[in-house]
């Protein structure tokens, strides 16, 4: 069976930088379930996945226009070292939730210059070339249930 509308795929995957540095893998987890053609995985490694079948060991490199994006320059901000309050130590790379218009919102100090601290608020990977080892583990028919939801239920999936 091949990987296509209303399938569901599990595979295995490696995620390197450009470098070839480990940014994630499921090496030594479950493998990774998901429902094709529901944008549950970047799109540059969802179209490469249609037509793929159960045993497919593959490699795919995914531009950032098709992975999670650019960085958008409006996420990136400099706020004064009060707006963190209670926190004793600020650090590059320590992670906060911070009360935005548009809810909350994930971001990550960039940098720190005496008082003035810019936080980024993009996703981490935002601007990266995806670099993706494969290895196809299962092809099945999505359930009209998981069809309806937009995600894979059972292993590898949602839970509810
Ligand atoms: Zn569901």
């Amino acid at each position: 069976m091949q990987i296509g509308e209303r399938t569901v795929a599990t595979f295995h995957y490696t995620l390197t930088d450009a470098a070839g540095k480990v940014i994630d893998s499921s090496d030594g987890r479950a493998p990774l379930s998901y429902l094709h053609g529901a944008g549950n995985i970047v799109p540059g490694l969802e179209k490469e996945m249609s037509g793929k079948q159960q045993g497919d060991v593959f490699n795919v490199v995914v531009a950032p226009e098709e992975g999670y994006g650019m960085p958008n320059p409006m996420m990136i901000q400099v706020v004064p070292r009060e707006a963190f309050q209670g926190v004793d130590t600020l650090e590059v790379g320590m992670e906060f939730q911070a009360q935005t218009p548009q809810g909350p919102m994930s971001v990550a100090i960039a940098k720190i210059d005496g008082d003035e601290v810019t936080v980024d608020g993009n996703h981490p990977l935002a601007g990266q070339t995806l670099h993706f080892a494969i290895e196809v583990t299962e092809v099945r028919d999505a359930s009209l249930e998981e069809l309806t939801h937009g995600h894979v239920h059972g292993p590898g999936g949602h839970h509810h």
